[in-house]
């Protein structure tokens, strides 16, 4: 059991996708470990492996619900719905919140850690939490869904506060 720092924005593996996990033996089990104790002690409802540095497509999320963890291996989206705008964050653009839309619901199929193929659907958090993390092991980040502008606002402000500068916006 290990706890990763938490990798953030500027970081060059967000922005790598991740690649398929052909068998999963004890490599995976234990990036697995590693993805639930590291999204517990952030805390947050959901990891990516490229979050904590590791290019497999694999990752994490509990919602909150009394069903405790779950765990995505070679997770696609394999059906969207609707429309949500939501405030939304990310444990690795810490600190920002943004207006995001997104489908409102989601369908996602992957692999549980038995080799098992598992589903997961639904929409307001579910829904959110399964896309955004689809988009993390895709090497995407949440701010690529604002319109050109507000992702114009948002990097400008990433941007000044990685130089220590205060916004005056
Ligand atoms: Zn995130």
């Amino acid at each position: 059991m290990a706890i990763y720092p938490i990798r953030t924005f500027g970081d060059p593996v967000l922005r790598l996708p991740t690649k398929p996990v052909a068998e999963i033996d004890d490599a995976v089990r234990v990036l697995v470990t590693d993805l639930i104790d590291t999204m517990y002690d952030a805390p947050g409802v959901g990891m990516a492996a490229n979050q904590i540095g590791v290019l497999r497509r694999v990752a994490v999320f509990d919602t909150q619900d009394e069903l405790g963890p779950r765990i995505l291996i070679n997770a696609e989206l394999v059906e969207t719905s609707g429309e949500w705008l939501y405030e939304e964050g990310c444990l690795s653009v810490p600190g920002h919140y943004w207006e995001i839309n997104r489908p409102g619901f989601a369908r996602v199929r992957a692999l549980d850690l038995e080799g098992k193929e598992v589903e997961y659907a639904g929409d307001g958090i579910l829904g959110r939490v399964l896309q955004h993390e689809i988009e993390h092991l895709g090497g995407g980040l949440l701010m690529d869904r604002l319109d050109k502008p507000a992702r114009k606002k948002a990097l400008k402000d990433l941007r000044e506060e990685a130089l220590g500068l205060a916004s005056f916006e």
